[in-house]
C-alpha cells in the first residue's frame, strides 16, 4: 500500500509533549499535517511509514508541545506597559488603566491587538481569550491578520459609579445597549476566520453591573451555544465590595442569578471563600489564574489565593497573563511564578508539579475557551497548533529525563523557535512570518506620544530619577 500524502511532516522531534488522555511523551517523535488538522502522531518511524509529505520539518533538539493557550489576556491593553506601576486596584483600574483604555480610537486598539498577537506568538501561545474591549473589529482585524486563535469579546457595564469606582463616560451604557451590542459582536465574529475567531459574552466586573445585564449575558451565551467571562474577586476590595452592596460574594452572587456553569470563565478568582469554591465545583466553572498580574501589583492572588485546591477539586484553571503593564506577556513565566508562587506561600514543594502547571496553558485552557474538541493536545484529528523549542541553549541544558521540569523552572518563551497554527507557519527560526515586525515597532513608537498626550499619563508616570 503506497503511503498517504500530507502538506506537512514534523519529524526526530526529540520530544513531543502530546497532552493526549495518557499523556504520551513520544521520543524521535513524528507529526503528519493536512490543511489545518493533525494526520497522524507517533514515533518518526511509523509516521515516516504511512505518510509522505510536501514538507518536512526535521525537529531534532526540539521540544514540540501543543499551542499554549493564554486564558486570559487584554490586547488593548498592550500599549499600557508602564502606565500602570506600584499602584493598587483601585488606582490601576480606575486613575491608569480605564483613562488609557477610554482614549483609544480604532488605531491604537489595533496595533495594540497586532503587538499582542506579535507577543503571544513568539512566546509560542497560539490561542488567546481576550477578556473584551469596545472596539472588537480592530481586534478581530488584527487577529485575522496574525493567523493565530481567539476569543473576542464586548466589554459591557451597566453601572457608570460604583463604591469601587467611575469608569469613562464613553463606555456607559443602559442594560438594553449592552446586551444587543454584545450579541452584534457574537452574530459579527463567532466563528469567523477560517473559525479561528470566537466570540464570548463579556461584562468587566461585577460591581459595575447590574443582574439584569448579568443575566441578559448568560442567556446570549447560552442561545449562541458560547461562553460568558468576567473579571471575579480579583482583588479584597472587589469581594468586600459586593459584600456590602449586595451581601453576598461574587461567587455567591452569580449563583443567586442562576449564571453558574460550564460556561463561565471567571478570571483572577484570587479571593474566594470556601462556600465560593463549592459553588464553582456544584456548577463546574472554569477559572484562570493571572499569576504575574497578581505578583506586579500585590492583589494577594496567591498568598489568598486556591488555586491548587480549585485543580485539586476537577475544576479547570488555566493561566492569563492579564496585560502587558505587569510585564512580558509570556505563559512560560506565567506557568513559572503560580508555581512557584503557591509553593511558596505555602511551604510545600509538591503542591504545584510543572506536569499540574503545564496542564493549565494546554487543556484547562481549552476547555475554559470551549475549544477542547479541536486544540490543547496533540492528537490525530486535532487543529494543527503546534509550538516547538530550541533546547540548545543554556537554560534547556541539561535535559535528563523529563521534559516538563525544564519546560516550567527553566525555559522562557524566548527560546520558541517554530509556531504552527491551524497548519501555517507563523513563527520560523524564532522570527514572526505572518507579521512585519519592523513595521509593528514602528508604528507603536509612533503612537507612544499620542498616548502619552490623550491619557494625560505622561506626568504621572515620570520617572523617580533624573533624565539628563
Ligand atoms: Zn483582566
Amino acid at each position: 500500500m503506497g503511503k498517504r500524502t500530507a502538506d506537512l511532516l514534523i519529524k526526530n522531534a526529540d520530544w513531543i509533549i502530546t497532552m493526549d488522555g495518557e499523556r504520551r511523551i513520544i521520543r524521535d517523535g513524528a507529526i503528519a499535517v493536512k490543511g489545518d488538522t493533525i494526520l497522524d502522531i507517533d514515533k518518526t518511524d511509523i509516521v515516516e511509514s504511512r505518510y509522505g509529505a510536501e514538507k518536512t520539518i526535521t525537529a531534532e533538539d526540539r521540544v514540540v508541545i501543543p499551542g499554549m493557550i493564554d486564558s486570559h489576556v487584554h490586547s488593548a491593553f498592550q500599549l499600557s506597559r508602564g502606565l500602570a506601576d506600584e499602584v493598587g486596584e483601585q488606582k490601576f483600574l480606575f486613575e491608569r488603566m480605564y483613562p488609557y483604555e477610554g482614549c483609544m480610537d480604532d488605531e491604537d486598539t489595533y496595533w495594540s491587538a497586532v503587538l499582542c498577537t506579535l507577543e503571544l506568538l513568539k512566546h509560542g501561545v497560539t490561542c488567546f481569550v481576550d477578556p473584551g474591549n469596545y472596539r472588537i473589529d480592530e481586534t478581530a482585524k488584527a487577529v485575522e491578520e496574525s493567523g493565530m486563535r481567539c476569543i473576542v469579546a464586548k466589554s459591557s457595564f451597566d453601572i457608570g459609579k460604583s463604591s469601587f469606582g467611575s469608569i469613562p463616560e464613553a463606555w456607559i451604557e443602559t442594560t438594553e445597549e449592552a446586551l444587543e451590542r454584545a450579541e452584534t459582536v457574537i452574530e459579527k465574529w463567532h466563528g469567523k476566520a477560517d473559525g479561528r475567531i470566537r466570540a464570548f459574552a463579556s461584562f468587566r466586573g461585577l460591581n459595575n453591573c447590574t443582574d439584569q445585564l448579568i443575566q441578559g449575558l448568560k442567556e446570549i451565551a447560552d442561545r449562541h451555544n458560547t461562553g460568558i467571562q468576567t473579571h471575579c474577586a480579583f482583588a479584597q476590595k472587589t469581594r468586600d465590595m459586593s459584600l456590602d452592596k449586595f451581601g453576598m460574594t461574587e461567587v455567591e452572587r452569580l449563583e443567586r442569578l442562576g449564571v453558574l456553569g460550564p460556561n463561565v470563565l471567571l478570571g483572577h478568582v484570587g479571593w474566594l471563600t470556601p462556600a465560593e469554591l463549592l459553588l464553582m465545583q456544584k456548577r463546574e466553572v472554569c477559572a484562570v489564574a493571572c499569576p504575574s498580574s497578581t505578583f506586579h501589583n500585590g492583589y494577594g492572588n496567591i498568598t489568598m489565593g486556591h488555586i491548587p485546591e480549585l485543580l485539586e477539586m476537577g475544576l479547570s484553571v488555566g493561566v492569563g497573563s492579564d496585560h502587558a503593564s505587569s510585564g512580558i506577556v509570556d505563559m512560560l513565566q506565567e506557568l513559572r511564578i503560580v508555581g512557584m508562587g503557591f509553593k511558596e506561600t505555602r511551604i510545600d514543594p509538591k503542591i504545584m508539579p510543572p506536569e499540574r502547571v503545564f496542564e493549565m496553558a494546554t487543556v484547562n485552557g481549552a476547555k475554559g475557551a470551549l475549544w477542547d474538541k479541536e486544540i490543547g493536545t496533540l492528537e490525530a484529528g486535532k487543529k494543527a497548533d503546534i509550538v516547538m523549542f530550541n533546547t540548545m541553549r543554556p537554560e534547556w541544558m541539561p535535559l535528563y529525563n523529563n521534559p516538563l521540569v525544564n519546560l516550567v523552572y527553566s525555559a522562557t518563551g524566548s527560546s520558541v523557535d517554530t509556531v504552527i497554527v491551524a497548519g501555517n507557519i507563523l513563527v520560523a527560526k524564532g522570527e514572526a512570518v505572518s507579521i512585519d515586525e519592523g513595521k509593528v515597532y514602528a508604528e507603536i513608537k509612533r503612537l507612544t506620544g499620542k498616548i502619552l498626550a490623550k491619557t494625560g499619563l505622561g506626568p504621572i508616570i515620570k520617572p523617580k530619577w533624573k533624565v539628563v
